[in-house]
């Protein structure tokens, strides 16, 4: 207690609170995501999305080769493909967008190579799976899913990363993996996806707004914690190497109670209207940029292992300055 007991004797000086500090933020912990437009030409600025472009099969690798030089260490890859159709048949192709731009990865790179699993992007209707009427078909997506899956694995992927919100999908693509001798593919889940509209600048950038409805019959309900906890312990059961919480500032609560209740990994998905909030308040003075780092400083707080953020070449570019 006061007069003995004196916090800021710990806050003088840059160095000891350096030495105290508890968190850092370590960029190797951070994850790029990558989109790549099948049908672009060059790349193609997002404008709900300052600084952040959808590359082409052409540009990718030399979009890669500038990551590299700025010290990210791991991409999430998602594609655009040219051709959609109502069951989404593009996202399983040999030679699909996604499938490419893995071999390029793997060619060019030496970054940890990490690809969204759904098919959002390649449906006609926009939905994540398989349509019986005008509902998403859980069992017959998951048939889609495990093509996907081994597609990837094919290509190269290092790891696969679900995000359909399907039931029993970690499951089903640890069992299509396994068969086919990918047992060493590790499944990133996105095990708490919520129904956010914090979504919005990315169906942009992806083109993946549903045609009708919405995804709410799927992803969970933002009112929901608990929920959670027994979405993550089901993907935790079916085989999930790491799970994760999205979005992350809104849902900094569902990252800690994740922290305290399972000892897997845990990523955290800094989504595109998070990334937009920020980036334009500080575009345009009205936030310092110091509040980039304390956002992504407070996901790791909260209990994230890694987080996913459109903030990371401009993170590991800066820590290296
Ligand atoms: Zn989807």
């Amino acid at each position: 207690m006061f007069p003995v007991s004196r916090p800021r004797r710990l806050r003088s000086s840059e160095k000891i609170r350096d030495l105290v500090s508890e968190t850092s933020l370590d960029t190797k912990k951070l994850i790029m995501p990558v989109f790549v437009d099948e049908t672009a030409r060059k790349p193609v600025p997002i404008p709900s999305m300052p600084g952040i472009a959808r590359q082409t099969p052409d540009s990718l690798a030399g979009h890669l080769g500038e990551l590299d030089e700025a010290g990210v260490s791991s991409i999430l890859l998602f594609g655009i493909p040219g051709r959609k159709d109502d069951k989404g048949t593009s996202a399983h192709q040999e030679n699909g967008v996604v499938q490419e731009s893995i071999r390029i990865a793997r060619k060019e790179t030496s970054q940890i190579v990490i690809a969204d699993l759904c098919m959002c992007e390649y449906t006609s209707h926009g939905h994540c799976g398989v349509l019986h009427g005008e509902e998403v078909d859980n069992d017959s997506t998951l048939e889609s899913y495990g093509k996907i899956a081994l597609s990837y694995a094919k290509a190269g992927v290092h790891m696969v990363a679900p995000s359909g919100m399907m039931d029993g999908q970690v499951g089903f693509i640890r069992e299509t993996l396994d068969g086919s001798g990918y047992q060493n593919v590790p499944i990133m889940a996105y095990s708490a996806k919520y129904a956010s509209a914090m979504y919005g600048p990315f169906r942009n950038a992806a083109d993946s707004t549903p045609s009708f409805g919405d995804r709410r019959a799927y992803q969970m309900d933002p009112r929901n914690s608990r929920e959670a906890m027994l979405e993550i312990a089901h993907d935790l059961n079916e085989g999930a190497d790491i799970i994760m919480v999205k979005p992350a500032l809104p849902y900094l609560d569902i990252i800690n109670k994740a922290r305290e209740s399972f000892d897997a990994p845990i990523a955290a998905y800094s989504v595109s209207g998070e990334y937009t909030m920020l980036k334009m308040a500080v575009d345009n003075g009205y936030l310092a940029p110091s509040a980039i780092e304390e956002s992504i400083t407070s996901i790791f707080r909260a209990g994230a292992d890694m987080v996913i953020t459109y903030f990371a070449e401009y993170l590991c570019e800066k820590s290296r300055k």
